[in-house]
């Protein structure tokens, strides 16, 4: 996995930049939350779930009905969250969604049972350049931690700083115009 961080950032930086009037700063945070939460599937491993089983790590929890479902069930607060119920189920979706694709980018691990329950296949991108990020804060601080925190950087956060530049420059806010 990429860590938990890359997972939330990605759905604050495009929120953020689409603006507090697209994006509400709960709905922002909420989106943060659901990319960050199907690795709470980890709890998995303590409690002796095989890494290869559909209840394992990156297995159902990390497949497209999860993050449709978990947005639907979010998306019934779309009023605490400040937002209409189409926009909050997009956004919260493509949040969740974005999880299990950068997963699938790593280049370790097992891949992700995205199309669970139809299949359980561990799937993986035609590209995988993400480096993945060791299981556990302890193992991530004591190796490589650093390197995958560069591969993370490089693949994700820049990417996603760049896909927030052409929203600010499609909503005429980017570069900032000098009079
Ligand atoms: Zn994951």
């Amino acid at each position: 996995m990429p860590t938990i961080i890359t997972h939330a950032v990605v759905p604050l930086i495009v929120g953020a930049a689409l603006g507090r009037r697209c994006i509400s700063a709960r709905l922002l945070i909420a989106g943060a939350v659901l990319a960050a939460l199907p690795d709470l599937d980890v709890v998995s491993f303590k409690l002796g779930i095989a890494y290869t089983d559909t209840w394992g790590h990156r297995g159902a929890s990390h497949s497209i009905l999860f993050a449709l479902a978990i947005s639907c069930l979010v998306s019934l607060f779309h009023k605490s969250l400040q937002t209409s119920p189409g926009r909050c189920i997009g956004f919260l979706f493509l949040a969740a969604l974005s999880h299990p694709l950068l997963d699938a980018c790593t280049d370790g691990g097992l891949g992700v049972a995205l199309f669970w329950p139809f299949s359980d296949l561990r799937w993986f991108m035609p590209f995988t350049p993400i480096e993945v990020s060791p299981i556990g804060l302890t193992r991530f601080l004591s190796q490589r931690g650093w390197a995958v925190m560069q591969s993370e950087l490089y693949w994700v956060w820049l990417p996603t700083l760049g896909l927030a530049a052409a929203i600010l420059a499609g909503r005429g806010l980017w570069p900032a115009k000098r009079s």
